[in-house]
This record gives structure tokens, C-alpha cells and sequence, in this order.
């Protein structure tokens, strides 16, 4: 008999995959692996439908498939894949990027969140002077080594590796905190203030689930970092141009010095970029000391989707359709789980979702109780049969696009109270 495609995967790539959450450990599933997509809709290699959401990750705002993008990117292939020089379109796409998220005056693309990350951290170091990085724990940035760090023991320590191959010396720059906590931030200024080069956070925390930040949490970071002369960076690879066409920056008023975009603004191509106050970005080469560069960074292909996505985003309409199907899905998960007695928490923002197994309110990761991966991976697997297609994981965000209808949410709603009538 011949191979499966998931046979042959795991004799070729690590896995079986590219990036490790497809692999679908986390729910004990082998991968789905997919024939194409359309909207809100998404085809496995067995024609199978679900409702798609994951939508790349978040990438796309407007689901799969979308016309402009398609339409404009088809385009820009008779006249070249990839210069590797200047374009008239990176001009036009910066220009859309500063215009739009209040804390760009300047800003560099790069091809993935990682870089964008990355290069943010080294920018905020090489301006300041300065060695440390403070970071919060279930918070990701992507896979550099300096970010793959997780809490060390007690208070006040330094990080310890997360992953094999990260050096302990690599750790020990990075401070990691709890998400929501600013008495400990606060004790971590106090102890190492000088040596701070930046606070790195997601503004809406989307990689253990969905964490929002409590009141006052932001504004307290921009606060702590202005005393003590450390740059503050938000992580919008997610949250920017989902939350509002400024992200969350114009969302909650408060404003970074450096901000890193990704996900959306490349409209499904690896697009992503970092930049903030001109006196800052400066410092990047060619015009600073900050080396930085890339072969296909701006790549005119990838630009011209960003282009086409900003452009379908910019008079703000579709966020209010965002945040309505968003809340009717939200209310509906609750109603559900009141009226059956499940320990359910519903967390979310706009078109962003999360849901906890647990009794009580989660606001940093150390609150997420054991019990709940085992029972995620329960409900995913009974939403899974219905044609729903959930993150393959606890940690992870559940997207609405555009594309999905108030039929969905609804299909959705009922999908889940099946799932819970068996639980
Ligand atoms: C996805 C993500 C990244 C990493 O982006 P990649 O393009 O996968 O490298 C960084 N930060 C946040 C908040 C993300 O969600």
C-alpha cells in the first residue's frame, strides 16, 4: 500500500511539519492536511469542510481567498517576483503603515514576527546601551533565542532556557514576569532599572489562550519604562490591524516607543515589520549603527497584498462587523456553558476568542489550570467531528475572519452544545 502524505512527512521534515503546532500533538490527532480553502471554509486532502478558525494563524482578516489580494497580487506577478532593490510599493506601503499605527513614524520590513521581534530587541539595545530585556511569561515573540526564555525560580531571578540550544548565558538577559503583574514588574525596575533595555508584551496576550490586559496594566509598563529610560514594545503581529486599524495601541491609548506588525499586513505572505519614533529608528543601518537586512524583505509580491489588505481595511467598517460576530459567538459560548454548569471562562476582544477550562478568572499563565489542556483537547476533537476547526491547542487564539457569516457563528454555537449535551 502506498505512503500516506503523513507517513512520508515524518520521514523528510522534523514532525512532520513546519512550524509545530500543525502537527496537532497538543489534541493527540494526526495533522489535517489541507486541499484549498475559500472564505470562511477550509478543505482537508478528504474533501472535508470546517469552518476555519484558524485562518493562518490570524493572518487572514478577510478568511481565504480574498479577491483583492488575489486580484492585485496576480498583477504584480507579470512584472516580477522579487527584485531585491528598491520599489515604489514599499514606499506606498510604509507610508499606509506610519499613517495608520499612532507610535510608527518610521518603519523596516522584515519576513517574519521572529524578525521583527528580533530586530526590535536589538534596536532597543543597541539605543539604550543597555543588555536586558524584560519579557512575560506565555507571551511568545517568535523563536529567537533571547525570547525562547521562560521564569527562572523565585522572584527576581534570571530566565532559564526554554529550549534546547539556547544558552544559559543567552537566559540570563532575559527577566521574565508574569503577564498583568505590575508589582512585579515594578521589583524588577527596582532591582535592574539601568540595565533595561526594553519591556517586550503582547498588548492582548493571544499565545496561551486570550488574555486581556487588566486596567491599568499598559499604562502602568509605559509608565515604568518612561521612569526608568527603558524602550516599551508592543507585539502587534497579532493585534495590530485586527483590534482597530491602529491595533491595539489606538484601541487601549497607550502608546510604545517600538512596535512590531506581522500576520495581517501580509495578507497570507510573510510580510512583517518593526518601527516606532524616528530618533529610534535612526539607529538602524544603513542610516544607524544597528545592522539589520534581508534578501527578500519588502518583497514586491507580499507588498502588494499588504497593500491591497490595508486599503479594504482602512475605512473601519469591518471591524464593527469583526466585534459584532466576535460578541454574538462570545455570549453564545456562555449561554451555553451557564445553562449546562461547565467551568468555561470566555475570554475575548473584537474578532479574538479564548476559552479556559477552569472555575475562576485567568489573567496570567500562571492561573491556567492543568486540567485544562486535557479537557481543550476533548472539546476540540468533538468540534473537530462537526466540521469545526478550532486551534489544534490550549494556548492558542480562536480567529474570526470577515468572511464568517452570522450562519457560522450560529452552525458554531450548536456545534458546541452537541459537543457538551455529550460531554
Ligand atoms: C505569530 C507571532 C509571532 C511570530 O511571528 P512569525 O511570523 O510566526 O515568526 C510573534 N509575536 C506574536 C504575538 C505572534 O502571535
Amino acid at each position: 500500500m502506498a505512503l500516506s502524505y503523513w507517513e512520508r512527512a515524518q520521514a523528510v521534515i522534523p514532525g512532520g511539519v513546519n512550524s509545530p503546532v500543525r502537527s496537532f500533538a497538543n489534541v493527540g490527532m494526526d495533522p489535517v492536511f489541507i486541499e484549498k480553502a475559500e472564505g470562511a471554509y477550509i478543505y482537508d486532502t478528504e474533501r472535508k469542510c470546517y469552518i476555519d478558525y484558524i485562518t493562518s494563524w490570524g493572518a487572514l482578516i478577510f478568511g481565504h481567498g480574498y479577491r483583492p489580494v488575489v486580484e492585485a497580487v496576480a498583477l504584480q506577478l507579470q512584472s516580477g517576483v522579487s527584485y531585491g532593490l528598491a520599489t515604489q510599493l514599499e514606499v506606498d506601503f510604509a507610508e499606509m503603515l506610519v499613517a495608520a499605527v499612532p507610535s510608527l513614524e518610521m518603519v523596516r520590513l522584515v519576513n517574519s514576527g521572529t524578525e521583527a521581534t528580533m530586530s526590535a530587541l536589538r534596536l532597543a539595545r543597541g539605543f539604550t546601551g543597555r543588555s536586558k530585556i524584560l519579557k512575560f511569561s506565555g507571551c511568545y515573540h517568535g523563536h529567537s533565542n533571547e525570547l525562547l526564555v521562560a521564569a527562572g525560580s523565585g522572584a527576581l531571578t534570571f530566565g532559564v532556557p526554554q529550549s534546547a540550544g539556547v544558552t544559559e548565558t543567552t537566559a540570563q538577559d532575559t527577566l521574565v514576569c508574569p503577564y498583568n503583574d505590575l508589582n512585579a514588574v515594578a521589583e524588577i525596575f527596582a532591582a535592574y532599572g539601568e540595565d533595561i533595555a526594553a519591556v517586550i508584551v503582547e498588548p492582548v496576550a493571544a499565545n496561551m489562550g486570550l488574555v486581556l490586559p487588566q486596567e491599568g496594566f499598559l499604562e502602568g509598563l509605559r509608565h515604568l519604562t518612561r521612569v526608568y529610560g527603558a524602550l516599551l514594545i508592543f507585539d502587534e503581529v497579532i493585534t495590530g490591524f485586527r483590534l482597530a486599524y491602529g491595533g491595539a495601541q489606538e484601541y487601549y491609548g497607550v502608546i510604545p516607543d517600538l512596535t512590531c506588525l506581522g500576520k495581517i499586513i501580509g495578507g497570507g505572505f510573510p510580510v512583517a515589520a518593526y518601527g516606532g519614533r524616528r530618533e529610534i529608528m535612526q539607529y538602524v543601518s544603513p542610516l544607524g549603527p544597528v545592522y539589520q537586512a534581508g534578501t527578500l524583505s519588502g518583497n514586491p509580491v507580499a507588498v502588494t497584498a499588504g497593500i491591497a489588505i490595508l486599503k479594504q481595511l482602512q475605512d473601519g467598517e469591518v471591524y464593527r462587523k469583526l466585534s459584532g460576530l466576535g460578541e454574538a459567538f462570545r455570549d453564545g459560548l456562555r449561554q451555553i456553558v451557564s445553562n449546562r454548569g461547565i467551568a468555561l471562562q470566555v475570554t475575548g476582544v473584537g474578532s479574538l476568542t479564548g476559552v479556559f477550562f477552569a472555575d475562576h478568572e485567568i489573567n496570567r499563565f500562571e492561573q491556567i489550570p492543568r486540567v485544562n489542556q486535557e479537557m481543550y483537547q476533548r472539546f476540540f476533537r468533538l468540534l473537530y467531528q462537526e466540521g469545526i476547526l478550532f486551534p489544534p491547542s490550549s494556548f492558542e487564539t480562536i480567529f474570526i475572519s470577515a468572511a464568517h457569516s452570522m450562519a457560522d457563528i450560529e452552525r458554531t454555537l450548536s456545534a458546541v452544545e452537541k459537543a457538551f449535551k455529550r460531554w
